[in-house]
């Protein structure tokens, strides 16, 4: 039997010998991961967590990888792949044998080259979430540069402790290129309701010891958190010579340039048969099934990757859920109550195709919108929140 080997234990890795062993594969398996946790669950980090509630992220019990036969190496970084020996390098040094090798090393945050920067909060790991928790729970001001999912999710978390939040977007509307501009002015209201200084078309140039430094003046703060998206893991990849465009660039089966090398979750840039292109896509139910499926690649099973994009958010009452890929210029079609946060929304190419489709404040749908994208479905057919 192969030796499997994984570099990186979160979602996508511990999804894949998780479906490894139930479908009964008993070939030798191994798990290196940089971080010291068993494999978690990071959309927590910017909601439960911070809202103080009571929330275990684990993916597998403790007991699983000895009841499984997985070996789990955690805190230890993987240095370097020989390809030609099939071997990866261990810090601090031995080598460990493969015959496939699974990449899995995620995604970072993204550290912008300005002054001060590097003395900012970050929020990626169950360390930072921790150490923003203790922050929110101080109370004070906390600037947040960003508004995107992650920024605006710890915007609506902040409010819940009373922080003074001051949101910094570069954009003239947050998250307009996924969500178009109508919606985009929806979160803005939404933020600034609940007490969200949220300030758009504003370029940040520093970060101070007390703020942030903007093309509109000082911002004061007594915390700063950057949050204005992730880059792909890739640095292993690349000295290992393997093909690299925005991602780990791997086929429909998650075979990288290297024949023996695949690579899965945030840190691929996958082909998507479904979508006919190749997509690298930051969200949980993506490491989700892209770990299931290199599972049945692995087995010999005839699985590709077809599963459309799904993610998911909670700001306030804001709580949704969107399948799909919308392009910036499709159009949006609202069904329902907008104002109450009880609606489905429609991204259409010019021709009516649905790109993209989403429900928020109301459940038990989303499969049925996932059905309709690619479909042609003239507007006046779309149906509404009660299946009308
Ligand atoms: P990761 O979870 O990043 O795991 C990769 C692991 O590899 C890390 O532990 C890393 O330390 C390790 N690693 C990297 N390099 C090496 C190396 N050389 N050697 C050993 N180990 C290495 N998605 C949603 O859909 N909805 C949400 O609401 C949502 N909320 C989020 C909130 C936050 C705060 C964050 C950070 C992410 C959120 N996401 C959300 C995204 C989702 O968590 C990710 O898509 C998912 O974690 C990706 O899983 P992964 O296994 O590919 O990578």
């Amino acid at each position: 039997m192969d030796h499997v080997v994984f570099v990186g234990a979160g979602l996508a890795a511990a999804k894949a010998v998780e479906r490894l062993r139930d479908e009964g594969y008993d070939g030798a398996v191994t798990v290196v991961g940089a971080e010291p946790h068993l494999p978690y669950e990071r959309p927590p980090l910017s909601k439960d967590l911070l809202l103080g509630q009571q929330a275990d992220p684990t993916v597998l019990a403790p007991g699983w990888w000895g009841e499984h036969g997985v070996t789990l190496h955690t805190g230890v970084r993987v240095t370097e792949i020989d390809r030609r020996g099939r071997r990866v390098r261990l810090d601090p040094g031995e080598w460990l044998d493969y015959d496939t090798l699974v990449l899995a090393t995620g995604a970072e945050p993204r550290v912008p080259d300005l002054p001060g920067a590097g003395g900012a909060l970050y929020l990626r790991t169950l360390e930072d979430g921790g150490r923003l928790l203790e922050v929110l729970r101080g109370g004070g001001r906390l600037a947040i540069v960003g508004a995107g999912w992650i920024g605006l999710e710890v915007a609506a978390a902040a409010r819940s402790h009373d922080v003074e939040v001051t949101v910094l977007e570069a954009a003239v509307l947050p998250l307009a290129a996924v969500l178009g501009p109508e919606l985009g002015r929806h979160l803005v209201e939404l933020h600034r309701s609940h007490g969200v200084d949220l300030r758009t078309g504003v370029t940040v140039e520093a970060v101070l010891e007390d703020g942030v430094r903007t093309s509109d003046g000082v911002v004061e703060a007594d915390h700063v958190l950057v949050a204005i998206g992730a880059v792909p893991a890739v640095g292993l990849a690349e000295r290992a010579g393997l093909a690299v465009d925005g991602g780990i660039v791997v086929d429909e089966r998650f075979r990288t340039s290297d024949a023996n090398v695949l690579a899965i979750g945030d840190v691929a840039n996958a082909m998507n048969t479904r979508l006919g292109r190749r997509l690298r896509v930051e969200h949980w139910d993506n490491a989700i099934r892209q770990g299931r499926a290199v599972a049945d690649v692995l087995r010999g099973r005839d699985a590709v990757h077809d599963w459309l994009p799904y993610f998911y958010t909670d700001q306030f009452e804001f709580s949704m859920e969107y399948v799909g890929r919308s392009a910036p210029d499709d159009r949006v079609e609202i069904r329902g109550d907008r104002d109450a946060n009880e609606f489905l929304a429609y991204w259409l190419a010019a021709d009516d195709t649905v790109t993209a489709a989403m429900n928020v404040g109301v459940w038990d749908v989303n499969d049925r919108l996932r059905s309709m994208v690619g479909s042609r479905i003239a507007p006046a057919d779309l149906p509404g929140p009660s299946g009308e």
